[in-house]
């Protein structure tokens, strides 16, 4: 199958979890995970009709971006960012989606007053204990969200989570209904307005969908499996 076709499917699963949970399939948005693929390959999903991407590393985006310049892309960081990239990555990104520390947070600011430039941010929340996920804890979210609204040049957004990987579905369910708990607690105690959950990757978005997800991040359902 085709990448256009790929896409059909997956809007039309999207608004089936959409009708199911009572949503406005217009709340939710499909971001291509772009890791690994060719600007030729963004290029083919983009005329499919995609709008967002979002990129893992910084290099590997530095590399690409400029190559697709000509399109109207709205680029997301998915991946961990490292302070040292952070110069890269203001001129590079329209949101941060991976913001999980307040000196990633104090970095963001520092390069992004020197450009002069306001960027999008969402908390990354690691939900999981696993080692080798990262995201601040459910626990330091709300000092972290505080943090960040006093920055002049970030601007927050709402929430990301990267879920464990489970064969039953609804064994995922929990997290990505924590995630949007947490999110509504911010908002009652920080009196702000976060509209965004990203969350729901290719083999569980619909139930992502269903709790309340405004950003899918899918890669292989769109572009087929990675060859690393
Ligand atoms: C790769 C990636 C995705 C997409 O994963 P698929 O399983 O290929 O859909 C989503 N989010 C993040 C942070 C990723 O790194």
């Amino acid at each position: 199958m085709g990448v256009r076709e790929n896409v059909q499917k997956i809007k039309e699963r999207i608004e089936r979890a959409c009708e199911r949970a009572g949503r406005d399939p217009g709340e939710v948005s499909i971001l291509a995970a772009s890791k690994t693929r060719t600007p030729e390959e963004i290029r083919e999903v983009f005329e499919a009709g995609i709008r967002l991407f979002g990129e893992n590393r910084v290099q590997e985006a530095r590399d690409k971006i400029p190559l697709l310049s000509d399109l109207s892309i709205e680029w997301h960081m998915i991946g961990h960012l490292q302070r040292n990239k952070v110069k890269y990555a203001v001129n590079l990104f329209d949101v941060v989606e991976s913001l999980d520390s307040k000196e990633l947070a104090d970095e963001l600011e520092k390069r992004l007053s020197k450009v002069g430039k306001r960027m999008r941010v969402f908390i990354e929340v690691k939900l999981s204990p696993e080692e080798t996920k990262h995201g601040c804890s459910p626990e330091e979210a709300l000092e972290l969200a505080k943090y960040v609204l006093s920055l002049e040049h970030l601007k927050l957004e709402g929430l990301m989570t990267v879920p464990p990987y489970f064969e039953d579905l609804e064994l995922v369910r929990p997290y990505f209904r924590k995630l949007r708990e947490i999110r509504d607690n911010l908002e009652d105690a920080l009196g702000v307005n976060l509209p965004h959950l990203s969350m729901g990757m290719s083999h569980d978005f619909e139930v992502a969908v269903e709790e309340g997800a405004t950003i899918v991040r899918i890669g292989t359902a769109i572009f087929g499996l990675r060859n690393y």
